[in-house]
């Protein structure tokens, strides 16, 4: 018996592609709206609430993307001239277009991290006492899951110590918890602790979760209301759009649990790529649902491997010219992970 439909596409670039479920096509279809500039339209005013009470926050902020999200915190959170310390390959510093600079105008000063995860020594001798000739810092910004790092997340107790240490020198953390969830899920720190350890958090709706648009920001209400402005500003005042709300409700609501067997899958395709060979795969790295590893082979390259598979209907981004990356999904099921391996397995011999 084949093990997947023979035409079937599994599509592993990434938990972006997820599509919406008939639950939230539903909510959406039905959902009550009203302008939301105006602060009147209650499927949104439901979901900041939803997403604060989650994340034990004071409110919340509906953005159009996680990117808008880790902005509006960024600008709501500095001053022009300011010094953000992040990681090198974080999101904020390689994916958004250099908008911390263009959008907020702070200097990033990028620290090396272990699969992205900074040691917070390191943090504390980043930051700079008050000098006349030195930017000031005044923000930390983590990722965790680490989507460059291969989705490797912080152990609550360094987001502890990065908190301490922010406090301790009058900073903020905002943390860009793109897949808080996963990461949650992961350390098995409930996602109300991790966030306890940041000022500001942004988590999207529109990757495991499932919504079709959307992330949210959560924090103090005075952050909120600057972010808020910060959202106008970038254009990204909505007006009826409970309509993507709604199914950010129901993400939130039903969703969230099933990550894990997007983990199990994910621990599977390691499990078996290790096991092929000229794949190289470092399987401490592999924690939620995303996995990274290198083609170490004379005869093929990573994009070369790409066009293989995609000939077999298996989609993968290669993230450098060795090195591949897979993201597990609910679109993606266990007949998926192991057709995935058995296609790597006939090519790779
Ligand atoms: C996906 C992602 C974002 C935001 O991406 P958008 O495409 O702008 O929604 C931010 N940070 C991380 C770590 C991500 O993985």
């Amino acid at each position: 018996m084949p093990l997947t439909e023979p035409d079937q596409v599994v599509d592993l670039r990434s938990d972006t592609v997820t599509k919406p479920t008939p639950e939230m096509r539903r909510a959406m279809a039905e959902a009550e709206v009203g302008d939301d500039v105006f602060g009147e339209d209650p499927t949104v005013n439901r979901l900041e609430a939803l997403a604060a009470e989650r994340l034990g926050k004071e409110a919340g902020l509906f953005v159009v993307s996680g990117t808008m999200g880790n902005q509006a915190s960024l600008m709501a959170q500095t001053q022009r001239g300011d010094e953000v310390i992040l990681d090198e390959s974080s999101h904020i510093f390689n994916y958004e277009v250099a908008a911390l600079v263009v959008l907020s105008a702070v200097q990033p000063r990028t620290l090396r991290g272990h699969y992205g995860i900074l040691d917070p020594e390191d943090i504390r001798r980043a930051i700079r006492p008050p000098n006349i000739h030195a930017p000031r810092n005044t923000l930390i910004a983590v990722e965790s899951s680490h989507n460059r790092g291969g989705g490797t997340c912080y152990p609550l107790e360094a987001l502890r110590e990065i908190r301490r240490i922010a406090t301790a020198n009058g900073m903020a953390v905002h943390l860009d918890g793109a897949r808080i969830f996963n990461a949650s899920i992961a350390t098995g720190a409930p996602v109300r602790e991790l966030a306890a350890q940041a000022d500001s958090v942004t988590f999207c709706l529109s990757k495991g979760l499932g919504a079709p648009v959307g992330s949210v920001v959560v924090g103090t209400r005075a952050f909120i209301d600057r972010a808020r402005r910060a959202r106008k500003m970038f254009g990204g005042g909505m007006r009826q759009a409970g309509i993507l709300a709604a199914a950010g409700v129901v993400a939130l609501e039903t969703m969230v649990d099933r990550l894990r067997e997007d983990h199990e899958n994910t621990r599977i395709l390691a499990e078996g790529l290790a096991s092929l060979p000229g794949i190289v795969i470092d399987l401490a790295r592999v924690q939620t649902n995303i996995v990274i590893f290198i083609v170490k082979r004379k005869d093929l390259d990573a994009p070369g491997l790409i066009v293989k598979l995609a000939e077999h209907g298996i989609k993968a981004f290669a993230i450098t010219p060795d090195s591949i990356r897979m993201v597990t999904h609910k679109d993606v099921n266990r007949a998926g992970i192991l057709k995935t391996l058995e296609v790597l397995c006939a090519i790779l011999g």
